[in-house]
């Protein structure tokens, strides 16, 4: 039998620690998830074809062979993977569904702004009556 740390083992998923653990975010940017997620990753035997999978696919999203996505930027030199808008950004939250504490708060400002200039601009352009007059006239 092949060894599951082959790194062509197409089917080293099989064995993969992170398989028992669906309810874990492993996408997420809070530390204590991040930590939990690593310590999978250490005790896990498919870590090399793991991390090895993910910088060949420039994947950007979330922890692979125990390896956060700018660990395996600074790993893929010189072909970087995606680049992701700073946290705090609001594409971050919107496109990359990214729920830390300051995404939160980009959204937030984001969205309040978008409000408040959509409430100045109706106050100074009122909306006109879709009918003009009574049609029955
Ligand atoms: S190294 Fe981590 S992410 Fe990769 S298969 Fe193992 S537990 Fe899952
Ligand atoms: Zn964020």
């Amino acid at each position: 039998m092949k060894h599951p740390n082959a790194p062509h083992d197409r089917n080293w998923h099989r064995h993969a620690a992170c398989r028992d653990k669906p309810n874990l975010d492993w996408h997420s940017d809070e530390p204590v998830i991040r930590q939990r997620c690593l310590a999978i990753c250490r005790n896990c035997t498919v870590r090399a074809p793991c991390g090895d999978t993910a910088i060949s696919l420039r994947d950007p999203w979330g922890i692979w062979g125990g390896q956060s996505p700018d660990e395996r930027d600074r790993l893929a030199g010189d072909e970087h993977l995606r680049i992701l808008p700073p946290h705090g950004n609001n594409s971050r939250y919107v496109k990359h569904s990214c729920r830390c504490d300051a995404c939160r708060a980009g959204h937030t400002s984001y969205e309040h702004a978008r409000r408040q200039s959509a409430s100045q601009q109706e106050l100074q352009e009122p909306r006109t009556p879709l009918l003009q007059g009574n049609p029955l006239d």
